[in-house]
């Protein structure tokens, strides 16, 4: 059995200079050759135990790599400046002009937006899907299809993939199976159940400080090689590295996560319940009622829950943002973007992350605009806070009220 990837990221020892707890940080952006010969053999793609310049490699990435290598139990990683630097560079790495996608309809509205946008002017075309549907995913294949993209649990929709179902397809058809594991670290091992490259949005629940925005691919070291080489690799190319003093952060905050997750988790499952309770249309993988529920627990790491992502459909834009705003008011969480943070964020997705999607296609998808996504914090007594975000619903909603009639 392989190693929880909670206990593999705490396993692994990186010591600095002079017996530091922490790895030094590589603080150059050029490095010194012995010979002449080693740098035109780097040059040659023989990179192995050498650091050529930090656009390709520093030793502070690299720690960071090994560890979320570790994390995915892939044979290796790389970091870049931001989680979209990491999904566009793979896509680019994979795909050629007049190649083809299919990826899930509801996923990060960036990573949409660049494959319906950005990716035909090179040739590129996508073909979006409900990732839950195996017979709508294998009509969508076509014989220039490249990869099938998709998100372990989608934003915002909380969809969670079949991996053994997409996994198997992908082999038949001799697909990549990519999948972002942004919403869902440590719980979910896409690799492990069948992806081939698993991506990250450092910047979320992995860094944790919403200090910093990174990304991470984690694959075979063929394909890591591949997205790094000097001459073809876009990683080295497009140039989105991540600078080493944010590495050597991110990398320390990596190993609280696992508690982090849990708590996260806790604090998601009981506020998805009380609300549920109530008769509010929340969605989380921790409910019973979600679709995917079942499969969800038959191959998640159990020990760190649900995860930390849920929605409450308020009904209407305009009653949602009262809540947010009353929510924010009284210091419950504030209203922004992102997710993995200490305090609890919340964002209408239909209006913000998601709204590269047209309002057609969200409609379809039941994206609907009153739908707020809450990043759960890591609130030491969530049943007051439980308490309070209803006494700020029914602000909101008497404030509206009055608002309506004068
Ligand atoms: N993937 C998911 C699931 C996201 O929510 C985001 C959000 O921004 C990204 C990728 C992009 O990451 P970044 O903002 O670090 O570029």
């Amino acid at each position: 059995m392989s190693k929880h990837p909670a206990q593999a990221i705490q396993d692994l020892q990186f010591f600095g200079e002079f017996g530091g707890v922490n790895p030094s940080i590589s603080d150059s952006s050029t490095y010194t050759f012995i010979s002449a010969k080693s740098m035109s053999d780097t040059f040659e793609g023989n990179t192995e135990g050498c650091y050529l310049y930090s656009r390709h490699s520093s030793p502070t990435n690299l720690y960071l790599c090994k560890a979320l290598a570790y994390m995915e139990g892939t044979e290796d990683a790389t970091v870049f400046a931001s989680g979209i630097g990491a999904i566009t560079s793979t896509i680019m790495q994979i795909c050629s002009a007049g190649d083809h996608i299919v990826a899930s309809r509801t996923i990060y509205g960036g990573t949409y937006a660049f494959l319906k946008n950005v990716l035909p002017r090179f040739g590129i075309t996508t073909t979006f899907v409900d990732i839950t549907n195996k017979d709508i995913i294998e009509e969508a294949m076509t014989e220039q299809t490249k990869m099938l993209y998709c998100e372990s649990v989608s934003n915002p929709l909380l969809e969670v993939v079949n991996f053994e179902c997409l996994s198997n397809l992908c082999k038949a058809h001799k697909l990549q199976f990519v999948v972002d594991n942004t919403f869902s670290p440590l719980l979910i091992q896409p690799f492990v159940l069948g992806a081939d490259i698993v991506i990250h949005s450092l910047t979320k629940f992995i860094n944790g400080s919403s200090d910093t925005v990174a990304g991470a691919v984690c694959a075979s070291s063929e394909f890591i090689n591949s997205l790094k080489d000097v001459h073809s690799g876009v990683a080295m190319l497009l140039g989105q590295t991540l600078d080493s003093f944010r590495a050597a952060s991110i990398l320390k905050n990596l190993r609280t996560l696992p508690i982090r997750m849990q708590k996260h988790s806790e604090n998601a499952m009981y506020l998805s319940r009380e609300f549920e309770k109530l008769g509010y249309k929340v969605c989380y993988p921790g409910l019973e009622t979600h679709k995917q529920h079942d499969l969800l627990k038959s191959f998640f790491n159990q020990d760190m829950g649900y995860g930390g992502i849920m929605t409450v459909d308020f009904g209407s834009l305009e009653k949602a943002n009262a809540i947010m705003e009353m929510m924010q008011h009284n210091n419950l969480g504030y209203l922004a973007v992102s997710l993995g943070f200490y305090k609890t964020l919340f964002s209408a997705s239909g209006t913000s992350t998601s709204s590269e999607i047209s309002e057609e296609e969200r409609e379809e998808m039941q994206l609907s605009n009153g739908l707020v996504r809450f990043s759960i914090g890591l609130d030491h007594d969530i049943k007051t806070t439980f308490k309070q975000m209803l006494a700020s619903i029914k602000l909101a909603e008497d404030a509206l009220n009055v608002n309506l009639v004068s």
